[in-house]
């Protein structure tokens, strides 16, 4: 931090020096932050290390994890005790993805579907009585949310999605389709952006539960990463009012929500990238070939440099995202973070694999793993391209609409 002082003998040249003042940027855990830290990891050796392998080839939600992770607390961790959460920080559940994916990669998605992912959208937004019919399976692992915003049509450009509802009497009737939901095959709840009229402004979110009458969930197609996603498919269906989470005009607040998601997104790609680069340091440490280990040569050492320079850049612009002392996270801050660590987390697996060889190739070692999960995160939650575009209006201070001359004619 830097204070400013005027210097008397140039006060009539109006000139104001900056001179460095008390140090005031801490770039360490504090103690409390650092115990629990320690205490996650711990529980994460104990209790998820053994099954680490199996489950990153496992296309299904790990409730057996869910239901661990909710007996200690980690999930709901930033949630008001009132709604059956923690009461602790956005960064203490940063802390947990990337403690348990240290350990576990894949159960570090139990943790973002529990604390970042639609789930605190809801907990923002949902009435008392929204939150007593769901949050108790929610964050008790019993259950999982899936957001609905992606469709055939609409990626991207999110705002053009065309999945409406219609109201009648008590009840909205809803038709469209959605694609690419993230537990989508698992989840019992899914948070439904839709439109209730034209335009931005007509756009809100209502809550489905599976099994409704016209909600279908499709079959279940794989990314490259194993996970599975289901079409959603809403023909006629009907949903009472009070599932409507925010209304005719509620698109801010949802991407507003979202930002938390992006910075559970951004986590879980540090993280992995760490989780690969960790091992491929391991490995360098004691493969030789050529007589010499490999961590003696110096294009590797190189690349290990750029890695964790990368690893560490972005992990700063995280922290800085996540510390919000109240409410959400700052749009500008998190696209800087999310853009950092994706890129970070995907380049550091992505050499991890190389500088591994053949065993980082292959399945048996999770390096593999973490970079196809990595890759994934540069296009979900607000592509590379998309947050760069964010960025740039801020530095710009300006909009800058991404539609063409055509589009906006028809309207
Ligand atoms: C692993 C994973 C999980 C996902 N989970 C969910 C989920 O839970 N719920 C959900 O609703 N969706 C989910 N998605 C979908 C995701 O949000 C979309 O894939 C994403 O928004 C991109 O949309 P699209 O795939 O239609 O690509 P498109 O929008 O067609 O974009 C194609 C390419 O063009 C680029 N591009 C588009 N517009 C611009 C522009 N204006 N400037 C520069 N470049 C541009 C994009 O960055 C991209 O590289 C997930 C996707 C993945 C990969």
């Amino acid at each position: 931090m830097f204070s400013c002082r005027a210097i008397p003998w140039l006060k009539n040249r109006h000139i104001v020096i900056v001179v460095p003042g008390p140090l005031q940027m801490d770039f360490n855990l504090s103690e409390e932050q650092q115990m629990f830290a320690d205490s996650v990891r711990r529980f994460a050796e104990d209790k998820l290390a053994a099954g680490a392998l199996a489950r990153a080839h496992d296309p299904r939600f790990p409730f057996d994890v869910a239901r661990l992770l909710a007996e200690q607390g980690l999930l709901g961790i930033a949630f008001d005790p009132a709604d059956g959460g923690q009461g602790g920080t956005l960064l203490d559940s940063v802390i947990t993805i990337e403690q348990i994916a240290s350990v576990c990669p894949r159960s570090a998605d139990v943790v973002q579907a529990g604390n970042f992912g639609p789930i605190r959208t809801f907990v923002e937004y949902a009435s008392a009585e929204q939150k007593a019919r769901y949050l108790p399976d929610l964050l008790g692992g019993r259950a999982v949310i899936s957001l609905g915003m992606s469709e055939p049509d609409a990626g991207s450009a999110a705002t053009e999605m065309k999945t409406a509802a219609k109201a009648d009497g008590d009840h909205y009737v809803i038709d469209g389709s959605k694609v690419f939901g993230t537990h989508s095959p698992d989840a019992n709840l899914f948070l439904v952006y839709l439109r209730f009229g034209p335009g931005v402004g007509g756009i809100g979110s209502v809550l489905v539960e599976r099994g409704t009458p016209g909600f279908t969930v499709g079959k279940a197609s794989s990314f490259m990463s194993g996970e599975e996603w289901s079409p959603l498919y809403f023909e006629n269906c009907r949903i009472h009012k009070s599932n409507v989470l925010l209304g005719p005009g509620g698109f801010k607040k949802q991407i507003s929500g979202f930002n938390v998601e992006r910075l559970g997104n951004s986590s879980r790609s540090l993280a992995l990238g760490r989780y690969a680069f960790n091992l491929a340091r391991e490995h360098a440490l004691v493969r030789r070939q050529f007589g010499r280990l490999l961590c003696e040569f110096q294009g590797l050492q190189w690349k290990f440099a750029d890695m964790a320079t990368k690893l560490d850049s972005a992990q700063l612009l995280l922290y800085r995202a996540a510390s919000v002392k109240e409410g959400l996270p700052s749009a500008y801050h998190t696209a800087m973070a999310k853009l950092a660590c994706n890129q970070a987390g995907f380049e550091a697996a992505n050499e991890a694999v190389q500088i591994m060889g053949g065993l980082g190739y292959s399945t048996e070692a999770l390096v593999e793993y973490c970079m196809r999960r990595t890759r994934g995160w540069m296009i979900a939650g607000g592509s590379i391209e998309i947050l760069k575009n964010r960025i740039a209006e801020d530095v710009f201070e300006r909009r800058f609409d991404q539609r063409g001359v055509q589009v906006r004619a028809a309207e």
